[in-house]
This record gives C-alpha cells, sequence and structure tokens, in this order.
C-alpha cells in the first residue's frame, strides 16, 4: 500500500525525526534521528573497482561501462531500515529523496534511465516500483528521461537464501526487451536498482538490454553488499 504521509520517527530506531524537531533541508529528514542519520552520513559505499569486479562474478562476459553505488548495505544498519521501508512501505517520497541523493554519484554520461522491472503481479501487490521511484528522484535532478525498455516475463522467487549460481540461474531470461527497446540504441543507458547483493539481478537486465544496442551500460545502486 502507498503511504502519502511524512513519518515523523526515524524509520530505524523510533526516535523523533530530525523534521519532526527542527527545520532541515536534509532530504532525509522525515525518516532519520540526528543519530541515525550520522551513521549513514559514515556509512561508505564499495568502491568501483570492487564493485566491477564483485559484478564480473555473475556477468563474466559482459562489459558494464560504470558501476556506482551510494551506500554499502550493512545488516541491522539505517540504510537497511530505509530500503525495507522503500520495498514494504510503499514510501514513494522517501525513494524519491533517496533517489535526489543518488543523482550526486550517477554516473555520467548518460541518456536515459531505465529501472529494473518488478513483475506485474509484484508490482500491482506493492503499488509501485521502487527502483523506479529511486529513478524518477535521479531523473528529475539529472535532466534523463526514465525508459521502460525491458520487462519482467516471470516473476523470480525470492534470493534471499540462494547461493551465487541459484541467483544466476533464478534470473535467467526473467527479462525481456519491450517493443520500445529500439529507442536505447546508440544510447548511454543508466539502469537503476535498490540494492545489489550479487549483481545477478542487474547482470540479466544488462544483458537483455544489450540486445538493443546500446553504446554503453552502466548501473547505478543506491545500496550494495560489500564482499
Ligand atoms: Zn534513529
Amino acid at each position: 500500500m502507498l503511504s502519502l504521509f511524512l513519518p515523523q520517527q526515524c524509520l530505524h530506531c523510533g526516535q523523533p525525526a530530525i523534521a519532526s524537531r527542527v527545520k532541515s533541508t536534509y532530504p532525509l529528514a522525515h525518516y532519520l534521528c540526528e543519530v541515525c542519520a550520522r551513521i549513514l552520513e559514515f556509512d561508505e559505499p564499495p568502491n568501483p573497482p570492487a564493485l566491477k569486479r564483485h559484478f564480473s562474478r555473475v556477468a563474466s562476459d559482459f562489459e558494464v561501462r560504470d558501476l556506482a553505488t551510494v551506500f554499502t548495505f550493512v545488516a541491522e544498519s539505517p540504510v537497511q531500515s530505509l530500503i525495507h521501508s522503500l520495498k514494504y512501505s510503499g514510501m514513494v517520497h522517501l525513494a524519491q529523496q533517496l533517489g535526489a541523493i543518488a543523482s550526486e554519484f550517477a554516473p555520467a554520461p548518460f541518456d536515459c534511465i531505465v529501472p529494473v522491472p518488478l513483475h506485474r503481479t509484484r508490482h500491482a501487490e506493492r503499488g509501485y516500483n521502487q527502483a523506479e521511484a529511486i529513478a524518477l528522484g535521479v531523473a528529475k535532478l539529472r535532466s534523463a528521461r526514465i525508459l521502460h525498455v525491458a520487462k519482467r516475463t516471470r516473476p523470480t522467487p525470492t534470493q534471499t537464501h540462494l547461493s551465487l549460481p541459484q541467483r544466476v540461474e533464478n534470473v535467467r531470461g526473467a527479462f525481456a526487451l519491450t517493443r520500445h527497446a529500439t529507442d536505447i540504441a546508440g544510447m548511454n543507458v543508466l539502469v537503476i536498482d535498490d540494492v545489489m547483493t550479487t549483481g545477478a539481478t542487474l547482470a540479466s537486465v544488462a544483458v537483455t538490454l544489450a540486445e538493443a544496442k546500446p553504446k554503453s551500460i552502466s548501473i547505478l545502486a543506491l545500496a550494495a553488499v560489500s564482499q
């Protein structure tokens, strides 16, 4: 269900959120308290070469131009709480705020943005696609178009408990190009998702998009699991 009100409590620890106490321009002022905001501030993303090495394990024959992420995904951290709220509480505004933060990390140049699609049944359950909501925040600040050129052809079971080879198998062929896919021919494409765990899902999307002959494919994930 979509949540339209802005919370007053920190999504991570339940203390009063910054915005409930002071006027603040901090993008996450409605979602975090001062302490958790500070923890987030010190969260350093995995460095790009490490991310690329990590990604090459699931896409050995595929060249991604740039791979960027904003946060390291740490269990029991404010990052985890924010992402959980994105996925399961339908917080569109939060997703867009995170997208605004992520926009500074988006590797230039890119001509269009492709959010990792959800399968339509999951989209219907959740009411929105969190990757798309993040992408909207990025698109707004970087003046890029969002193109829906990929779709999920089957609902993939949750990957949480799968091994790396199982994850790769789980998402193999799970995406297909839409009839608008010719739009990305010759373009620098930025694929956006919320979390990169093994990278198997993003790799599957990227391999699918490559069939439409873009000039380059880069990836921006809000958070990545550190390997
Ligand atoms: Zn807090």
